[in-house]
């Protein structure tokens, strides 16, 4: 969970930018062959082949890996990000101080990423025999994946369903919040109880994301591959309006991150903080600038750091403990990004969400932001777990990973700058209260 264990060194970030090129290979072949199958021999029978029995199985395999890592990889991460909260127990008050104002400055993200899909609805339009069929399809092959959360239970049943009665089949029906909900109990869990044992288990949850870290990065490497397919499959579906969807898509995204960054971070700068929004941009700019090519908090905390120190000149005690929380805990552009992706899925395949799906949504992407690894594409298995469980084929996520480099970059500046909007807000709360 810390910058050093998993941030992108330089053996590591050749090899990455090597696979990122790949994928948009992979991204631009598919949809290529897909436009070019469906403008020449839409409908027909090979195409059908093709899709049924080569390019629809293959992203199915890769989809099936990743998801079989996401529960390791989500729950570890929780139980950790909790626990490490906790471990500055001397800064008691500050970390409920990062905690409450993560959950309302996330919320206050979310809810601005669901309200513009809700007002522009990019993914709306599409013709619904298609995608309907499509859905269908995917559905019966991600059978065992989402089966069980197909069926989505309302109002105060889904409330109640957070706390789950059984944490294992939870588990095994992909109960998402359940299962998060599990992970921070336990995590407050490891907290209370501090001895030797609880000492190893803890390391252990360590060890178990980092294995399941390694792994995903073993199956992002076919990535390039399943992108192709990916790309094959919907473009030969859905032939140009697919194009048309997508760069709406694109659009709303960065809209809801530049409202967050230029109109809730000065805000909270100036109110909050007494601090110009014009300075403190151009003090952090460093940071930004490295999260934006890195794509990965983690691999921008040292450098955050510094800016904290040098730059904004924060109490680094304050400093070090928000800005460490924060590359994994307070990701509010992960969050944003996470619940327009969702709503624009759900528009684009017809799937209705009502109001109280929104909220399970948007509850979810407020615990994911905190649950989401601060690495390259760390949102991805996050997504396709949540897809799953609102009733949207999880394979829909290959409409959005050609395009997800450019947004990660985006979204991981916004990650990276509120995680210095906060250290900077809570270091002026915190030394007006205690004058
Ligand atoms: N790349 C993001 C970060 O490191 C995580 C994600 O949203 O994929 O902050």
């Amino acid at each position: 969970m810390n910058a050093s264990a998993d941030s992108t060194t330089n053996p590591e970030t050749q090899a990455d930018s090597r696979l990122q090129w790949q994928i948009a290979m992979g991204f631009a072949g598919g949809l290529a062959a897909g436009l070019l199958a469906y403008t020449f021999a839409g409908g027909s029978d090979w195409v059908e082949a093709v899709v049924t029995y080569v390019t629809g199985p293959v992203g199915q395999v890769f989809l099936r890996l990743l998801f079989m890592l996401v529960i390791p990889l989500l729950f570890s991460a929780l139980v950790v990000g909790i626990a490490e909260m906790g471990e500055a127990r001397s800064l008691g008050r500050i970390g409920l101080r990062t905690l409450a104002y993560t959950v309302v400055v996330s919320s206050i993200a979310v809810a601005i990423s669901l309200a513009l899909v809700n007002l522009l609805r990019p993914g709306d339009g599409v013709e619904r025999a298609t995608a309907d069929a499509m859905l269908a399809e995917g559905r019966d092959g991600a059978a065992g994946i989402v089966a069980a959360s197909a069926e989505s239970e309302s109002g105060m049943a889904q409330l109640l369903a957070i706390v789950p009665t059984n944490v294992v089949s939870a588990m095994s029906e992909n109960d998402i919040l359940a299962v998060m909900f599990f992970a921070l109990f336990f995590g407050i869990g490891l907290l209370l109880v501090q001895n030797s044992s609880t000492h190893v288990l803890k390391q252990g949850f360590e060890g178990v994301f980092a294995v399941s870290m390694r792994l995903i990065g073993l199956v992002i490497r076919l990535a390039p591959i399943a992108v192709f397919c990916f790309m094959f499959n919907l473009a030969a579906q859905f032939g140009w309006d697919l194009l048309v969807k997508l760069a709406a898509y694109v659009g709303v995204v960065m809209l809801a991150l530049a409202i967050q960054m230029f109109g809730v971070f000065p805000l909270l700068l100036k109110f909050l903080a007494g601090k110009s929004p014009r300075d403190f941009f151009v003090q952090t700019r460093e940071a930004s600038i490295l999260a934006f090519s890195t794509a990965s908090s983690n691999a921008t905390l040292p450098t955050a750091l510094r800016v904290a120190d040098t730059e904004l000149k924060l109490p680094p005690q304050i400093a070090r403990f928000v800005l460490t929380i924060g590359a994994t805990a307070n990701q509010n552009g992960t969050a944003m990004f996470e619940g327009v992706t969702v709503l624009f899925l759900a528009q684009f395949f017809g799937v209705d969400l009502g109001l109280a799906d929104q909220l399970f949504v948007m509850l979810i992407c407020i615990l994911a932001g905190i649950g989401t690894a601060g690495v390259p594409g760390g949102s991805l298995p996050v997504i396709a777990l949540i897809l799953g469980s609102v009733g949207v084929d999880p394979a829909a996520i290959g409409l959005i990973l050609g395009v997800d480099r450019f947004l990660d970059m985006c979204r991981t500046a916004l990650n990276v700058v509120g995680d210095l909007v906060a250290a900077q807000v809570i270091s002026t709360v915190g030394s007006k209260t205690s004058n």
